[in-house]
C-alpha cells in the first residue's frame, strides 16, 4: 500500500528530522517546500529570486505557486509508493489542491505533531542549515560539523532570528493551525505527542501508521487524541 503522509505542526516541531526518518523506513521520498524553497535560493535561480525575501521575513510564498511546484514533484516517478510531505499544505487552499493532486493514490495519513511554544522557540534558536546546499543539518550534527550532502559548513538559518520566529509561529497559528480542523475528521488524522525523544516520535507515528492499517479508517479505538 502506498504511504502517503502529510506532517502538519509549526515550525520546530521537529517535522523535518520525522519526515527524514519516515522516508528512509518506508522507501519513498520525503518532499520539503522549505528545502525546496532554499535550494533554489542558494543557487540564485528565477525561483530562488523570488521567493527569498518572503521566506526570510518568515511570511508564506503564495499558494499558486507552491502548488505548482508539489505538482510537479509529485509528478515525478520516484513518489509511485508514496511519499512524506514536509511543510506543504501550510495553507486550506494548499490542502484542496492536494486533495486533488492524490486523487486515486491511496489514503493521506496526515501527522499532527504536537509541542509546547516554549519549546519550540527553544529549538529553533539553535538550528542551522548547510550554507551550500541549504539542507537542515541534523538536530545532533556538530557545531562546527560539515554537511553530508554537499561538504558545505553548517550556519543558523536566517529566517531563525528571534522576530522572524515570533513572526512564522504568528503565521502558523493564523494560517496553517486551520488545516487541523479541515483534516481532523478524517480516518486518517492524528495527533503525535512531539516533546518527547526523536525514537519515542518515531515510535508513535508508526504505531499511528500501523493503526490506518490496509484500509483508510481502520486505526483502531484510541487513535487520535487532543483537541
Ligand atoms: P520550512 O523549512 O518548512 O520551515 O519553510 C521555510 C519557509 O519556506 C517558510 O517560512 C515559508 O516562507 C516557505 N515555505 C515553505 N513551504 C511553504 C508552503 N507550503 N507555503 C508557503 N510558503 C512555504
Amino acid at each position: 500500500m502506498a504511504v502517503n503522509v502529510v506532517m502538519l505542526g509549526p515550525p520546530g516541531a521537529g517535522k523535518g528530522t520525522q519526515a527524514e526518518r519516515l522516508a528512509a523506513r518506508h522507501g519513498v521520498p520525503r518532499i520539503s517546500t522549505g528545502d525546496i524553497l532554499r535550494e533554489a535560493v542558494q543557487a540564485g535561480t528565477e525561483l530562488g529570486r523570488a521567493v527569498e525575501r518572503t521566506m526570510a521575513a518568515g511570511e508564506l510564498v503564495g499558494d499558486d505557486l507552491m502548488v505548482e511546484i508539489v505538482r510537479a514533484r509529485l509528478d515525478r516517478p520516484d513518489v509511485g509508493r508514496g511519499f512524506v510531505l514536509d511543510g506543504f499544505p501550510r495553507t486550506v487552499p494548499q490542502a484542496v489542491a492536494l486533495d486533488r493532486m492524490v486523487e486515486g493514490r491511496g489514503p493521506l495519513a496526515v501527522l499532527h505533531i504536537v509541542v509546547p511554544a516554549d519549546v519550540i522557540v527553544a529549538r529553533l534558536n539553535g538550528r542551522r542549515i548547510c550554507g551550500t546546499c541549504g539542507a537542515n543539518a541534523p538536530p545532533e550534527a556538530a557545531v562546527d560539523g560539515t554537511c553530508p550532502r554537499c561538504q558545505g559548513r553548517f550556519v543558523p538559518r536566517p529566517d531563525d532570528d528571534e522576530a522572524v520566529i515570533r513572526e512564522r509561529l504568528r503565521v502558523y497559528e493564523q494560517q496553517t493551525r486551520p488545516l487541523v480542523a479541515y483534516y481532523r475528521s478524517r480516518p486518517g488524522f492524528f495527533t503525535v505527542d512531539g516533546n518527547q525523544t526523536p525514537d519515542r516520535v518515531q515510535a508513535a507515528i508508526e504505531a499511528a501508521l500501523a493503526r490506518m492499517g490496509p484500509v483508510a479508517g481502520d486505526r483502531g479505538p484510541d487513535a487520535e487524541v487532543t483537541p
